[in-house]
């Protein structure tokens, strides 16, 4: 046998890492209590569940089935450790979460074994990647602990957390969970789950080991009918964050609906792998190989659909199989080893089931000619060809090793593809032509988009999905806001700052404003106005002028551009708040909504045009609002019966948050993140979609500004429902929209029942956000539809805020909520 023979022919031999360490461990501590308060607590049940090994398909351990009793017991000692961990300095809480990551290390080895064997993922991976992560999120997080009173001065802590995470990842999940919580003063419940809790109880001896305050981490194990539900149901605590299956996210944010609980969801995905024929194929197969045979492909943001530029497929598939004949499956503690076990009978059954459907559907099923381990849960890395895009595999996520691949011609049937899907997870686009990737990557839906590379996490850079995917990210200063709530609120919306703003710009500045103005604006039937009562501006009124009456004016609702009648023919009467009647508009009704939704929709462009454009238009808004200052002020008077100088501050308020958001337009920037790799993560925030937005009554114009403005402004198109009470500002703006170059459809106006019309766009799956301000009934009502496309929601809970004041009413709250994230990966180098 020459050298290239042994070259080619060697095979590996074992090469496994010792499992003794990890097992003494489980021996000396199952069955494993609950940790609540920093103590092992028996479960109030008595009763414990299997953790088994999924290598093997036998027990490791038993861990404590937590109920009902036991999450009261946590959630309250979470509570009385909020008291102080809510108040205990940054640098305090970032000595403790730097103790957490030291010792994380220490027991690295441990920990990586543990996860092995609990999950069944390969050692490789624990060793190098999840526990490594794990100790990078509490250093990275230990920062923004240290950094919290200088860098969000305006925010605090939001409470207790319950979390709750899958079992992919179970340590990273923890840590992902735990690090920006206790990073930003609040305490947490977290339920692991069901098959690998064993980290997490490690880590809960972590938290004794290093001294963190007793009921700042409490750890429940348990079933997901108990626990889980229990959690998210129970009324001590303040937010929930979640990751898991979008079915079960589905279901938290029905169960979560109108109760005031913060909520973020990291759900499934079925993410796109875009090839284009000037990539480097050699890369893009071991791209492949670990967008999805990673941890088994039981990856949320797995790259589990291929779609290949058509000249290149057949090549690309070729070196594939080569590859896949090539994985090495089996012991996970083997080091050698790429695919591990699945992690549960029951997970398993399923991969197996869809891809029976996928041989059923037609497409063309290959797997690699050696057999699995006969023993525990395999199952081997498959890959579909001649998939069509509608059918089920290309749909489900199937949350294995399966990859299913299609082809594409043109870069715009590439992203039309990609993004055929209801997630919106992830994505990864190939080509050796920057030019090329960073076009598609905007285009693509997706919290992610990897270049040249995938499956990249760091605690530096946002994650979180799009679309069905969830809202919320998790790590880079995007994730902290998850942890937070403005300080305002927990006062009220009434504090010092109130009015500051109005005095700031409009001191003895209240143009036109005389007392027989007041006067005469609160005086009478307004309906028709006449000459007569309008005239006390001094113009000379001898001559041929002659005092009519009025002429009518309708105000109509504002579709795609245009003045549109309500489809319904109704009108609704406006009263002024003495119960006379002021105007009528338009009744919308679900067709009208409908017609704007699919307007927004059209215009859509706006969102890809210059932010410069964008702002200027803002400002040109502004502009011709402020030519009608004295008119829109009136509006304001008759509709209020606040005094002519009190409407006047509103308008000038309004015209200034023009400005704000005109300014912000081209200057709401992202950041670029710094993961320890050759590279940059472009941090961008992106226009969210179709905005439907239900404005307050209080403040009829500034409201209605208040939240359009900021929206447009990002680039998103909006459906707006003005206040019901007093819509007449908004309906008198189309006018302002008109002359201010604003293409139609990037503002839709529909006048109506509030809470009537919400739902409407609430059940609406074209539109990805809904904001309302209304009652807490209606709010919930919101929440409630919003779980149909999980629609990212902004409700008001029933409270008022002062839309006057420049930290209630306007800034980076607002910002945010119009946009998304997308973390964009850059690595460089040849
Ligand atoms: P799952 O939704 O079944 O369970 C996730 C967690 O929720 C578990 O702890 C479970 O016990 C708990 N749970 C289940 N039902 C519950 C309920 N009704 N109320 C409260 N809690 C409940 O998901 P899984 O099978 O553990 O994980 C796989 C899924 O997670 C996949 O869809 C995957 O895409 C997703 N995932 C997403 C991310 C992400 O960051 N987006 C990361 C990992 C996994
Ligand atoms: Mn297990």
């Amino acid at each position: 046998m020459n050298v290239t023979e042994i070259f080619e022919t060697m095979e590996y031999g074992p090469a496994p890492e010792a499992a003794a360490p990890g097992l003494a461990w489980i021996q000396e501590h199952s069955p494993f209590s609950l940790f609540i308060n920093n103590q092992w607590v028996e479960p109030a049940s008595g009763q414990y569940i299997d953790s088994i090994n999924p290598a093997t398909g036998k027990p490791l351990a038993k861990v404590a089935a937590a109920t009902n009793a036991d999450v009261d017991t946590a959630v309250a000692a979470a509570r009385a450790a909020f008291e102080t961990w809510g108040k205990t300095p940054g640098h305090v809480r970032a000595r403790y979460m730097y103790a957490i990551a030291r010792h994380v290390q220490k027991h690295s080895r441990l920990l990586a074994v543990l996860e092995s064997l609990d999950n069944g993922k390969p050692i490789r991976e624990t060793r190098d990647i999840d526990i490594p992560l794990v100790a990078r999120h509490f250093y990275y997080h230990a920062g923004w602990a240290q950094l919290m009173e200088s860098e969000l001065p305006a925010y605090e802590p939001v409470g207790v957390v319950g979390q709750i995470i899958p079992w992919n990842f179970p340590l990273l999940m923890l840590a992902w969970k735990i690090a920006p919580a206790l990073a930003m003063g609040n305490t947490v419940v977290l339920k692991p789950a069901r098959y690998t809790s064993l980290t997490a109880l490690k880590f809960a001896e972590i938290v004794q080991e290093i001294g963190l305050p007793p009921g700042v981490v409490n750890i429940l194990t348990g079933e997901a009918s108990q626990v889980g539900e229990a959690l998210v149901r129970h009324p001590g605590i303040n937010k929930i964050a979640f990751t898991g299956s979008t079915d079960v996210g589905r279901s938290i944010r029905r169960a979560t609906a109108g109760s005031g609980k913060k909520l973020s969801l990291e759900l499934g995905g079925k993410s796109p792998f875009i090839v284009f024929d000037d990539a480097d194929l050699d890369s893009v197969v071991e791209g492949v190989v670990d967008a999805i045979w990673f941890n088994q492909g039981q990856v949320c943001c797995a790259g589990s659909r291929l779609l290949v530029q058509e000249n290149i497929a057949d090549r690309l598939i070729e070196k594939l199989r080569v590859r896949m004949e090539h994985l090495r499956i089996g012991d996970p503690l083997d080091k050698a080893v790429d695919i591990g076990a699945i992690v549960s009978p029951g997970q398993l059954k399923q991969i197996q089931e869809l891809v029976n459907q996928g041989v059923e559907e037609g497409a063309v099923m290959w797997q690699p000619s050696w057999a699995c381990p006969t023993e525990g849960y395999f199952f081997p890395p498959t890959l579909f060809t001649d998939v069509s895009p509608a059918t089920t595999i290309a749909q489900v996520e199937i949350f294995g090793p399966v990859l299913v691949s299609m082809t594409f011609r043109t870069p715009a049937e590439a992203v039309e593809l990609a993004n055929n899907t209801r997630y919106g997870l992830a994505a990864s686009v190939w080509s050796e032509n920057i030019n090329l990737a960073l076009d598609v990557a905007p285009r693509l839906k997706a919290g992610t988009v990897w270049i040249n590379c995938t499956n990249l996490f760091d605690a530096s850079s946002g994650f979180g999905g799009y679309r069905e995917s969830g809202f919320g990210r998790e790590g880079g200063k995007e994730g902290l806001y998850e942890y937070v709530r403005p300080k305002w609120e927990t006062i009220g919306p009434t504090d010092g700052h109130a009015k500051a703003e109005a005095e700031l710009i409009a001191p003895g500045n209240v143009s036109n404003g005389s007392d027989g103005d007041v006067e005469a604006a609160q005086d009478g039937n307004r309906f028709i106005m006449t000459e007569e009562e309008d005239n006390e501006d001094g113009r000379d009124k001898s001559g041929p002028y002659v005092a009519l009456p009025s002429i009518d004016r309708t105000p109509k609702m504002f579709i795609a551009g245009k003045q549109v009648r309500p489809d319904g023919g109704y009108s609704r009467d406006v009263y002024d708040p003495q119960g006379r009647l002021i105007g009528q508009v338009g009744e919308g009704n679900r067709k009208d909504i409908r017609n704007a939704v699919e307007a927004a929709h059209a215009a859509s462009g706006w969102a890809f045009g210059t932010t410069h454009n964008r702002a200027q238009i803002l400002y040109y808004i502004a502009e011709n609002l402020s030519v009608r200052e004295d008119e829109f002020t009136r509006r304001v008077v008759q509709q209020t019966g606040r005094s002519y100088a009190d409407a006047a501050a509103e308008v000038q308020v309004a015209i200034s948050r023009l400005f704000s958001y005109a300014a912000w337009a081209d200057k709401y920037e992202g950041v670029v993140h710094r993961p320890p790799l050759r590279g940059a993560v472009l941090a961008m925030p992106e226009a969210i979609g179709v905005i439907g937005i239900a404005c307050p009554d209080e403040y009829p114009l500034l409201g209605f500004i208040s939240l359009v403005a900021p929206a447009i402004a990002m680039g998103d198109t909006v459906v707006v429902i003005p206040s019901q009470q007093s819509p007449l500002c908004a309906t008198d703006c189309y006018q302002v929209l008109e002359t201010s170059d604003l293409p139609g459809g990037v503002v839709n106006i529909v006048t109506g029942d509030r809470d009537a019309l919400s739902q409407v766009l609430a059940d609406h799956d074209d539109v990805e956000a809904m904001w309302y301000f209304g009652q807490a009934e209606g709010g919930k009502r919101v929440e409630l539809a919003s779980a149909g496309n999980m629609k990212r929601t902004w409700v008001n809970y029933g409270h008022p805020r002062n839309w006057m004041d420049k930290v209630q009413g306007e800034g980076d709250e607002f910002l945010r909520e119009a946009t998304q994230v997308k973390n964009i990966w850059i690595p460089y180098g040849e």
